[in-house]
């Protein structure tokens, strides 16, 4: 890296096109920005990171620091930042078109892109919706799912099954499918109810090596579901991991126990792999690890490595057949986005799917340490559970783990550790009391070795903490 590559805080103003610094860039960034799924007052009080540029699996902000991207760039990231051979894809496809419309028209990187990820996906999937995130690929799968019985002279399938504490992106009908009271109190009237029902995890850190089958009764639910209103289900929508609940693994067999449900009720079974995809479980999806094809595969995140916004819905072909006939015969599925199969998106994407064999290969040593370095949380007394499957992790924090006294909400207890976190050197994104950690998966032993000191050091340090101020407490409880 050259002298001028590590220059920061070297930005131009748009409107004078003079150099600023990194004091006027924070002050923009918190008069003009509003940034997504942030709670704005709390941002502007917390020193925010600014970030500058990448390489591998680190991040420089304007601070001049470097940090491990802990978090995959919230579960995007797969090969690093500023991989040479991404960057080359890029630059190749930019010169020739960054971006032309996929209505009514092809273009070369996205059809083979197409091609390669049916070759890559579970067999059975060979149709390709291209959209641009995991929202919207959720969306395609909900529309596809309801007009295929539609199609097929069964209108009255329209519910969608989901399960409780599911996540599958924030426009409307992704969240029709995943309703929660706390996150969508505003817009409840706009969410017809769902049906959803408990979600089965593993309690503990799962062993990578587990068994592939899962205790029946975890279908219960869903069969007794089915039985009774499978008149009225379209499909069963599931998350293999529940990420955005706090890296919940189901445990393994559980897809598979589903997909006999779904094809036993005749009820379509989508699997969001939009978190799972392209080697954060360990493997290409969860899908593949049980050999199951689900009737609707959503891909997104990690599709294109991280680098730009793409995502995917693939189908079956007897479900893509549904939507042949006549134009007046109204089969056609009327959905698509502006940048459907982006030429930029869909080339790295491609370069991207040519390095994962190699990484998949290289997963299993790195779960392997992730695990065994975990374990250590088990003598933290704020530690309430650990939860692990492949290269994701979710550490639940607690007041006492003696009295199992949780943290509320609003005391952001999972933002406690990842300010530690920062201190040392780690870029971490909690959720409520969960902290999660999803390093890249291209990620060397030793960097991964040298992320978990710094992840571990920082439960102590926020153990520190709540020490101190469990003690302020009590001054003040007798004070008064
Ligand atoms: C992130 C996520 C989504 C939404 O993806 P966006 O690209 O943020 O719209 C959907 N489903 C799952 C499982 C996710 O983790």
């Amino acid at each position: 890296m050259n002298e001028a590559d590590q220059r920061i805080g070297v930005a131009i103003d748009p409107t004078h096109g003079k150099a600023v610094d990194n004091e006027q860039l924070q002050a923009w960034d918190a008069q003009h920005s509003w940034h997504p799924f942030t709670p704005m007052r709390q941002y502007l009080t917390s020193d925010p990171l600014m970030i500058v540029q990448g390489q591998g699996v680190k991040l420089q902000a304007t601070d001049g620091r470097w940090y491990y991207d802990g978090c995959s760039s919230i579960w995007l990231n797969i090969h690093g930042h500023r991989h040479p051979y991404l960057d080359t894809a890029l630059q190749r496809q930019l010169a020739k078109v960054a971006h032309v419309t996929m209505l009514g028209q092809a273009n070369v990187p996205a059809t083979l892109l197409a091609k390669r990820l049916v070759d890559v996906v579970p067999p059975g999937l060979t149709r390709c919706h291209f959209s641009d995130c995991g929202a919207t690929a959720v969306e395609i799968a909900v529309k596809t799912a309801i007009q295929y019985w539609h199609n097929l002279g069964q209108p009255k399938k329209q519910q969608i099954v989901g399960f409780e504490n599911n996540y599958h992106g924030d426009t409307l009908g992704a969240m029709a499918v995943a309703r929660s009271d706390f996150f969508h109190s505003p817009f409840l009237t706009l969410l017809p109810p769902n049906h959803q029902l408990p979600y089965p995890i593993c309690p503990d850190q799962a062993d990578p090596t587990a068994g592939e089958t899962c205790d029946p009764a975890l279908g219960q639910d869903l069969e007794t579901l089915l039985q009774q209103q499978g008149e009225q289900i379209a499909a069963v929508i599931v998350e293999p991991v529940q990420g955005a609940g706090g890296i919940l693994p189901a445990p393994p067999g559980f897809l598979q126990l589903l997909r006999q449900i779904c094809s036993r009720h005749n009820v379509l079974m989508i699997v969001d792999e939009v978190a799972t995809g392209f080697g954060h479980t360990g493997d290409w999806f969860a899908c593949t690890r049980e050999a199951v094809t689900p009737d609707i595969l959503c891909l997104g995140k990690g599709l294109s490595g991280g680098y730009l916004p793409i995502a995917a819905t693939l189908t079956t072909e007897s479900i893509y057949e549904a939507f042949l006939g006549e134009i007046a015969e109204q089969k056609t599925l009327y959905h698509g986005h502006s940048f459907a199969g982006n030429p930029l998106a869909a080339a790295v994407s491609l370069a991207s799917l040519d390095l994962m064999p190699r990484l998949i290969q290289s997963l299993p040593p790195k779960i392997e340490l992730l695990h065994r370095r975990l374990a250590a949380l088990s003598d933290q007394p704020h530690v309430w559970q650990v939860r692990q499957r492949g290269l994701m992790a979710g550490v639940t924090v607690c007041r006492d783990r003696g009295t199992g006294e949780r943290f509320h909400f609003s005391q952001r207890a999972g933002y406690v550790v990842a300010q530690h976190a920062r201190e040392l050197g780690l870029i971490l994104r909690p959720i409520g009391d969960v902290v999660i950690l999803m390093p890249p998966p291209c990620i060397s032993l030793e960097d991964l070795d040298q992320l978990l000191d710094q992840f571990l050091e920082a439960f102590d340090r926020a153990a520190e903490t709540w020490a101190t101020k469990s003690q302020d407490t009590e001054t003040q409880d007798t004070d008064t």
